[in-house]
């Protein structure tokens, strides 16, 4: 039950994955669901498919569904690794400075602290 809620969140999300409007927190989680679970991907697949492909046909392009899911998935999971990268950045730069802080009044303050 629990299982199928996730699933019907799922597909109640992909129009905002589709227009790029999730929250890095949000996007983590869809993006797990997706890898766990092969009927949400392939409704994802769909929907993809149902959003772009009718407008590259409107332009009169060649559509590559696989290439395009592929691309979109791609783009989104480095957007989300990039995220990750400068989030644990921050919180070395921010153990960094908390440590030269602490050797600072060391340093300073001499064992008194
Ligand atoms: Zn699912």
């Amino acid at each position: 039950m629990g299982y199928f809620m996730v699933c019907k969140e799922f597909i109640k999300d992909i129009p905002r994955f589709l227009d790029d409007s999730f929250t890095y927190k949000e996007l983590k989680e869809f993006l797990a669901h997706m890898d766990t679970c092969e009927e949400c991907k392939e409704e994802l697949s769909i929907q993809i498919l149902v959003t772009e492909g009718v407008a590259r046909l409107e332009e009169g392009n060649a559509f590559d569904l696989q290439n395009e899911i592929e691309k979109r998935l791609e783009e989104a999971k480095s957007r989300q690794r990039m995220h990750e990268f400068l989030v644990r950045l921050i919180l070395i730069m921010l153990g960094v400075a908390v440590f030269a802080l602490l050797i600072f009044c060391f340093v300073y303050f001499g064992f008194d602290i």
